[in-house]
């Protein structure tokens, strides 16, 4: 079998990742040996009675800030165990994370991921140790785990033998810049939605080209920067009995007066639709 994917993780709570990394898949993959993790504890590296690993931020200001010396040591003893790994931190002020820098990373011998805390890290380990800054979303997090976590599982899943069904991850959602299409098990009939007859015929012919129409409609309708000429003629294609699976449930954004607010509502069709509530930003 190849090398492993040497995993390593730069962080302050190591046992955050107990859960993700011995769960279903990903817990396989670690005892398969397909994926190789060493967790380094930023504490570890600090020197001195009291260990600090954090200070008070230079200009003042609310929270703590972690060291330099401390990263800068964790990530170099990381990097000798796996030196051609590039060292990722997690920051909110990263490139949004997508699916190919998920297809970059996998193809290389392994990743080093830095999770920050507090107010975040002093800005001289990034420029001294850092090759990529990637962010899981436009929100904030209380630390850096959370956000790896969900890097190594988009990651690993890519790595040969992951996947029991090596095919999942080449038509879903992101493989292309594409949604995938609506899926449905058994029962046929549940809250009186019918599962389409086209799945159920077994002509796979006609199941796959419904399947490709919907991914083109849903995209259109769900990710409108990725509509092509293809995906507006799949959704002008559609009949009034589908248009539900292309539906989309995104919570409506407004700006008003500088402030985002975003309204939950329950679809039109569904058995209690309307609004379910309004979530305004409060700074
Ligand atoms: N003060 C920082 C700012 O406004 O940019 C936020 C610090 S956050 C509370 C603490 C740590 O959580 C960060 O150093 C980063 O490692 C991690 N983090 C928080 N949100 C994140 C996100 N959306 N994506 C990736 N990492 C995130």
């Amino acid at each position: 079998m190849t090398r492993p994917f040497q995993v390593g993780l730069c962080t302050l709570f190591p046992e955050y990742f107990d859960g993700p990394l011995s769960t279903s898949i990903l817990g396989r993959a670690v005892r398969e040996s397909r994926i190789e993790v060493a967790r380094y504890d930023v504490r570890d590296f600090a020197e001195g009675r009291h260990r600090n690993v954090d200070d008070t931020p230079y200009g003042g200001g609310a929270g703590m800030v972690m060291r330099a010396p401390e990263l800068g040591r964790s990530v170099a003893y990381a990097r000798a165990a796996c030196p051609d790994a590039p060292v990722v931190y997690l920051s909110p002020q990263g490139a949004p994370f997508e699916q190919a820098h998920a297809r970059a990373l996998a193809a290389l011998p392994g990743m080093i991921l830095v999770c920050g805390r507090y107010e975040g890290v002093d800005e001289r380990f990034i420029a001294e140790h850092v090759d990529a800054e990637l962010c899981v979303g436009d929100a904030v997090l209380t630390g850096g785990e959370p956000a790896a976590a969900l890097v190594v599982d988009a990651v690993c899943r890519l790595l040969p033998g992951v996947l029991g069904n090596a095919a999942s991850a080449e038509d879903e959602s992101f493989s292309s810049p594409r949604l995938e299409y609506p899926q449905f098990t058994r029962p046929p009939v549940y809250a009186g939605r019918e599962v389409p007859a086209v799945l159920r015929g077994g002509d796979h012919g006609a199941a796959a080209a419904w399947r490709e129409r919907l991914s083109l409609a849903r995209t259109a309708v769900r990710r409108p920067e990725w509509a092509t000429d293809e995906a507006l003629e799949a959704l002008g294609s559609l009949a009034s009995s589908e248009r539900w699976l292309v539906e989309a449930r995104h919570p409506d954004m407004s700006v008003d007066g500088g402030k985002r607010s975003c309204m939950l509502r329950r679809p039109s069709a569904g058995p209690d639709s309307g609004t379910v509530g309004t979530l305004q930003e409060t700074s």
